[in-house]
């Protein structure tokens, strides 16, 4: 329990610490931190100044000295108000405990030669309500938690001002903290996983933060560009690169895998599915990095594998295609052929030297433009839309395309000679000590021969199948790749994969030789999520207010404590019994079960819309007011395989043995109103079974 000094007592499994940068409960189960000295300190102020606020509104502003560590800055909040901010070099100056009057004295005169806005905003600032920011930071801690206790936001870390990045790293947290408690076993393996997640980036931030104070507080070796402005970064320059080596250094993974690979290379085209399960399952012992290996300089004397011009790259790529079921249409050699690989393969460098992630999906891009949509990958707008798409920015990628990834490519064929790499894919796996080269197409199994090899201990990660979970990872598959990854047939596969998009949860690409499904699970589970979010807020927010959550549910017998009133669905559901009866091992069965899912959840859904309808219309005539909209959701398929882990279901026969397929949720305004509801609720409907248990006191939500 958490006892508050005014004497409320709250019950939970865990306790959450967002109790910010002077959180009570770090001290608490940590003790003090240590943090870093103050050097730089903010004043902060909200200024009414409608003719500035209007002459800069949708702007940042920001002035910094040249000579020394000063700078103001503002932005405009409303037509009226500015905030700004003041921060400065506090070895220069300090204006601790001085009077608001003493204040403004102090910044005027600091500011004295910075441009007339600045003055006129000071003059018009409320010194009575201004704030000093002494900024500091304190390094990554070891873990976020103890015990079932666990810190988010800037209670678990702080990092100084310039990063601009504290409400989106608490933001972040609670997200991934979410997340993580969804999809774990227990809380403590949830918060290591949170830790795990979020630590790193963490760290890059407090790291950068650091490096742009020593900007700020050094200004005279900067020229104009070098200035931190936080808030707005660059594109070409990523204001949270990290400007010093993370603490998890891929470098430092147990095994360096030198992967040599090209573009236009069918074949490493057609090994995707088996390096992304790689990957997904080794990849934490794998750090790789890509080479470039220069498979076509142009036609003239290209002379392998029986192709010696685009025809026969077509006949070749036509023959894969079947071989290994990945879709490559050979066509484009016909209509569009490539007159060499080294372009796409130059941007591939000048994406590396913007961030070796993007380059990658980079890659995979131009790899889909090229084998499924037979687009000439030489064509610079292409190499720019599929650089846009990832994230990279396009001048700079053009820029270095022209200069240094050049040399960076000649680097790489340079190497790949020297290792007599005459082939592609070719892999080299490393220890540090012994060396395993592999080429060529290879069956999962070798690379994995390859791996205990080299790291006898190495275990793999267990991969969640669930779709979502898959397409998070990999933003669009091929069914090959789909079906390898979630452990599925391809007949079951392509049912899965098709359902989803009649969902419209992804979106798919049709070529002549096979489909590429598309992440679309974003906007799909926006709805959900802000479901979530929403009712949260209520939970915590309702002191005073009353609230009632109703399940729909399917008969059942079974008599839970805290289960809600039970109706029956009135419209009888066509399960494919056939289906399930033929399952045997419990991942086809849980495969069997999802597609019943999937084809449950829309009729599910209209279920609920329905009766919503219903129930809105008692309500309007009973004059029952609700603070919100009343709220309808499936149960998510994740929580539905853990119930079925947790042996809610007997004997894996059809999830319409769960009696909590759905839930309803209503907030009332009044806590009168809740006991009126219930009462309609079995007026009107058919109720199979009734049970109800309320709070401890009347302001906590009960079931009904
Ligand atoms: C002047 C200033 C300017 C900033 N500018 C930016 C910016 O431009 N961009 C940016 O991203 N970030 C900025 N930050 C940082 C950002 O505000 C924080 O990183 C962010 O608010 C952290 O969110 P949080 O929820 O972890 O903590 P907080 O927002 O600090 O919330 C903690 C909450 O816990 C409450 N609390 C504390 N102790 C107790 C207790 N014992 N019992 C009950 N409640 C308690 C507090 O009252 C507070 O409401 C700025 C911070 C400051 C101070």
């Amino acid at each position: 329990a958490a006892a508050f000094k005014n004497g409320e007592v709250e019950y939970g499994d865990i306790f959450i610490g967002a109790d910010g940068g002077n959180s009570k409960v770090r001290e608490n189960i940590f003790g003090l931190v240590n943090y870093t000295p103050v050097k730089v300190k903010e004043v902060v102020g909200i200024s009414r100044n409608p003719q500035n606020a209007q002459l800069y509104a949708h702007k940042f502003s920001k002035f910094q000295k040249t000579t020394n560590g000063l700078a103001f800055g503002f932005i405009p909040t409303s037509e009226n108000e500015l905030v700004w901010f003041m921060q400065f070099d506090a070895s220069i100056s300090d204006p601790a405990n001085c009077t608001p009057k003493e204040l403004r004295a102090f910044c005027k005169k600091l500011l004295k030669k910075f441009p007339s806005v600045v003055s006129e905003i000071i003059e018009t600032n409320d010194f009575e309500s201004t704030y000093i920011w002494n900024t500091r930071d304190f390094d990554t801690l070891p873990t976020f938690h103890k015990d079932n206790i666990v810190l988010i936001g800037d209670a678990a870390h702080l990092a100084l001002p310039f990063t601009s990045a504290g409400t989106s790293n608490a933001i972040l947290d609670a997200k991934t903290l979410a997340d993580s408690l969804e999809s774990s076993n227990n809380y403590n393996q949830a918060f290591q996983k949170y830790y795990n997640l979020r630590s790193e980036e963490i760290t890059s931030h407090v790291n950068l933060g650091r490096a742009l104070q020593k900007k700020f507080l050094e200004p005279k070796a900067l020229n104009g560009m070098d200035i931190p402005i936080p808030l707005i970064s660059t594109k070409s320059q990523p204001i949270l690169e990290p400007v010093e080596a993370p603490v998890a250094d891929p470098s430092k993974k147990p095994i360096q895998v030198l992967y040599f690979t090209d573009p236009i290379c069918s074949t490493c085209w057609i090994i995707q599915p088996i390096l992304r399960k790689l990957k997904l399952e080794y990849g934490h012992y794998l750090n790789f990095e890509y080479k470039m290996g220069g498979l076509l300089p142009n036609w003239e004397d290209y002379k392998k594998g029986g192709i010696n011009n685009p025809a026969d790259a077509a006949d070749h790529w036509e023959k894969v295609n079947i071989s290994h079921e990945m879709p490559l249409d050979g066509d484009i050699w016909h209509e569009d052929p490539l007159s060499s690989s080294y372009p796409p393969s130059i941007a591939f460098k000048a994406a590396q030297m913007q961030d070796a992630t993007k380059a990658m999906l980079f890659l995979r891009r131009i790899q889909e433009m090229l084998f499924l949509e037979k687009k000439n990958i030489i064509k610079w707008d292409f190499i720019k839309d599929a650089a846009s798409e990832v994230g990279l920015d396009t001048e700079k990628l053009l820029a270095d395309f022209q200069s240094n990834a050049q040399n960076n490519f000649t680097d790489d064929l340079i190497i790949s000679g020297q290792l007599g790499v005459n082939s592609f894919p070719t892999f080299f796996f490393s220890d540090g000590e012994n060396h395993i080269k592999i080429k060529g197409y290879q069956e999962y199994e070798q690379f994995e021969e390859i791996i205990f090899k080299l790291l006898p201990e190495a275990k793999k990660e267990k991969i969640n199948t669930s779709p979502k979970k898959l397409f998070t990872h990999y933003n669009s598959m091929t069914v090959k790749e789909f079906a390898l990854l979630s452990n599925r047939p391809k007949e079951n596969a392509v049912q899965v994969l098709n359902s989803l998009f009649d969902k419209g949860v992804l979106k798919k690409y049709e070529s002549k030789n096979g489909v590429i499904w598309k992440n679309n699970f974003s906007n799909y589970f926006d709805m959900q999520s802000s479901f979530n979010k929403q009712t949260n807020t209520i939970a915590t927010d309702t002191a005073g207010f009353a609230g009632i959550e109703c399940n729909i549910l399917k008969t059942t017998n079974r008599n839970e404590s805290n289960c809600a009133e039970e109706v029956e669905f009135k419209q009888p559901l066509n399960i494919p019994k056939t289906e399930i009866q033929e399952a045997h091992s419990p991942n086809k069965e849980n495969q069997n079960l999802e597609n019943e899912y999937l084809n449950l959840t829309a009729l599910c859904q209209s279920y609920g819309e329905e009766l919503s309808k219903q129930l809105s219309v008692l309500f309007e005539k009973e004059h029952i007011k609700l603070l919100f909209p009343i709220q309808f959701r499936p149960k998510p398929w994740n929580s539905i395989i853990e119930k079925i882990s947790q042996g809610w279901l007997a004997n894996h026969s059809s999830i319409m043995g769960l009696d909590d397929l759905a839930g309803l949720r209503i907030i009332v305004m009044f806590e009168k109103d809740a006991e009126r509801i219930a009462e309609l609720i079995k007026e009107n409907f058919n109720i199979k079974d009734s049970n109800t248990t309320k709070g401890e006191d009347n302001n906590m939500f009960g079931y009904t």
